[in-house]
């Protein structure tokens, strides 16, 4: 049977590519889901896959062509001679067949599932478009069967937890030709960053941000547009399209690096073995080491229960079907400020409510005090060094009850939605750690040694679950660190040079020491500062909030920390995480070449200033 090979959806408003390179060629046999052209865009070069085991017939199109989405690339005669044997798999294994597709399911041998198979295709973020190409998937978790039955399959590493700190592990272990599973109990890889965190967050800060400044900051621009409208729902099903693009981008990486996908609920009933409870029962596998990412959930206050409709966590608050009159937010931190941001930018009235003194603790205290500033000047309220006491729920809405975190007098607030958002906790409910002995800290996080071993061997724990910031970045970091000393590599995360960001506008980014902590043990630091305010690139933007600040070691020079609020604070961050990670002095950063007129000058002249010659000020 002869099936077409076609040019997949490569994006929202991608409609063509140019074929790069053929892999394979005429004649030549093919696996199913083996790589047989890499088409570029301006945005992504991405590998096209056969859809079914077979022989390639004739290439319907020349390198260095431009083909359109949906066009016939080459055909593949199914069935034809055999599909070559997965490298990493032992060497009788045969390639996959439609009885023996992976538990993911998404092993498509039928013509009608090649278009099913380009669409995943397009979904790959442009970042995964250069993972090396491993194995072929071996066939591997067969349907859930009766609880406490042993799966035939065993598996150098089995994961639990499919977030950032999940996935990127499995890609790597598979990429270092582990034979890996990973265990995810939603109904979307991804985990909380890419179905209910990051990036439904930053979806919905993108079009806020978008919907905002056309309404009060075109005319500046001399651009008038008239009466801006919202259409909330559009909003929302363009953060599920993104949500959806980058969800079904992680199966399909799974599907390339031969990453079984165990649906279900992990359970760890053995130091090597792992009940997977789904749909159809419980199955239980074997694995050489088990990975604890489970990561983490949102936490209330005592007495005060989510009902994710008036009292909503982050997860209710991006899915909101109005723009609420009044939101109030308990807590200033990251994702109450990001999330107050975003409804505040469509219409709400945006009161946050905070036990202490200051925003965002753990950021620099004079970049909190000047992320007040410029939240309060968009029109955030905030009501600091204050307790939520009670919070009552009726038709007509909710009444927060508040008092001075001292103690005091109380007094109520009206609001239509409150968001709580004051802190997270760790995952480890229904995994049987208690049983099989893994110890947890006093926060009830696993506890984890330096090479993120736990209290019982074979067993390793990473991202949110463990000790750390909990960021995405740092999970998958871990990951990769992990998956390395796993192959007796020397994985390692540099802790001291993890960036950090709050996406709102302007953003805050910081990486290193805060000047509180160089203060309080005593070491001799000086700070050099530049404000947006004198660069051009940013009063060209008009949006000149904000400062770069930079920390250096008074004697050596060394860079000790950064901190930025201002426009792409968080992209800013990076040339600062480069120069920290090869242990840059802050003339280093001054004498490189900074393009003009850019954002990032305004770093090169904060390090000029650790030594007093800005030349810009
Ligand atoms: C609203 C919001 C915005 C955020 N924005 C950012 C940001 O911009 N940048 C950033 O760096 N971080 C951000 N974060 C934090 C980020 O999401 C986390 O740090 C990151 O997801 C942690 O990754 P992880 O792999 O440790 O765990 P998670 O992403 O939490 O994934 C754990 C997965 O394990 C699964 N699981 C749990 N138990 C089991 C079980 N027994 N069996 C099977 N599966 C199980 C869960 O279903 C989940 O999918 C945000 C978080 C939120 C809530």
């Amino acid at each position: 049977m002869s099936i077409e090979i076609k040019v997949p959806t490569l994006g929202e408003s991608v409609t063509t590519a140019i074929v790069a390179k053929w892999l394979k060629q005429p004649g030549e046999q093919v696996a199913a889901d083996e790589a047989v052209v890499e088409l570029e865009t301006d945005k992504v070069s991405v590998e096209v896959s056969s859809p079914s085991a077979g022989v390639l017939g004739a290439q319907a199109v020349a390198e260095g062509a431009e083909v359109e989405v949906g066009a016939v690339l080459a055909t593949v005669e199914a069935g034809s001679g055999t599909a070559p044997v997965a490298a990493a798999a032992p060497a009788s294994a045969p390639a996959p067949t439609p009885d023996t597709a992976s538990s993911t399911g998404s092993y498509l041998p039928q013509p009608a599932s090649a278009s099913a198979n380009a669409s995943v295709q397009a979904d790959v973020p442009a970042s995964s478009a250069q993972v090396a190409k491993p194995a072929p998937p071996a066939p591997t978790g067969a349907p859930a069967a009766a609880a406490g039955e042993v799966g035939e399959t065993d598996y150098d590493l089995i994961i639990i937890g499919s977030g950032p700190g999940g996935y990127v592990c499995a890609l790597r272990a598979a990429q270092l030709g582990l034979k890996v599973a990973c265990v995810e109990k939603r109904a979307t890889l991804g985990g909380t960053c890419l179905n209910i965190g990051c990036i439904p967050s930053k979806a919905l800060l993108q079009s806020s941000e978008n919907f905002h400044e056309a309404a009060t900051g075109f005319a500046a621009h001399g651009i008038i547009i008239g009466e801006v409208k919202l259409d909330l729902a559009r909003m929302h099903a363009r953060k599920a399209e993104v949500v959806g693009a980058n969800v079904k981008g992680v199966e399909f990486l799974f599907k390339k690096n031969g990453v079984t996908w165990l649906k279900g609920a992990g359970r760890i009933s053995a130091a090597n073995t792992v009940e997977v409870s789904g749909e159809g029962g419980a199955k239980s596998f074997r694995a050489k080491s088990i990975v604890i990412a489970t990561g983490s959930d949102s936490i209330s206050l005592p007495g005060l229960a989510i009902d994710e409709k008036q009292i909503v966590s982050s997860t209710g608050a991006l899915e909101l079907e109005s723009v609420p009159k009044h939101l109030v937010v308990i807590g200033g931190g990251v994702i109450g400020l990001e999330l107050g941001s975003v409804w505040m930018r469509l219409g709400a009235k945006v009161t946050v409510i905070e036990y202490l003194d200051r925003l965002v603790p753990g950021i620099d205290g004079e970049v909190a005090k000047a992320f007040e500033r410029v939240l309060s000047k968009q029109g955030m309220k905030f009501k600091l060094g204050h307790k939520v006491i009670k919070v009552e729920t009726s038709d007509a809405g909710a009444v927060v009850t508040v008092e001075k975190a001292k103690g005091g007098t109380s007094e109520t607030i009206e609001a239509d939605i409150v968001l709580v958002a004051v802190g997270r906790r760790a995952v480890t409910d229904g995994l049987g750690l208690a049983e099989i002995g893994v110890a947890l800290d006093e926060k009830g996080r696993v506890k984890t040694d330096g090479h993120y071993a736990t209290s019982v061997a074979g067993i390793y724990a990473i991202g949110d679950v463990i000790d750390g910031p909990m960021l995405a970045h740092k999970a998958e970091d871990e990951g990769v660190a992990l998956a390395e000393m796993l192959v007796g590599q020397a994985g390692h995360v540099n802790y001291g040079v993890i960036p950090a960001v709050i996406y709102t506008w302007p953003e805050v980014a910081g990486i290193g020491r805060i000047e509180e902590d160089l203060k309080a043990e005593g070491v001799d630091y000086k700070v050099g500062k530049f404000p947006f305010s004198a660069n051009g690139r940013a009063r060209a933007m008009n949006s000149t909030d904000g400062f770069v600040k930079i920390l250096a070691d008074r004697k050596t020079d060394r860079l000790l920390g950064a901190h930025i609020l201002g426009p792409d604070a968080g992209t800013l961050i990076a040339e600062l995480a480069t120069a920290m990670e090869f242990g840059a002095s802050a003339e280093d950063v001054a004498r490189i070449c900074h393009a003009h007129p850019t954002l990032n000058e305004a770093v090169k002249e904060a390090a000029l200033a650790t030594e007093g010659r800005a030349l810009h000020v």
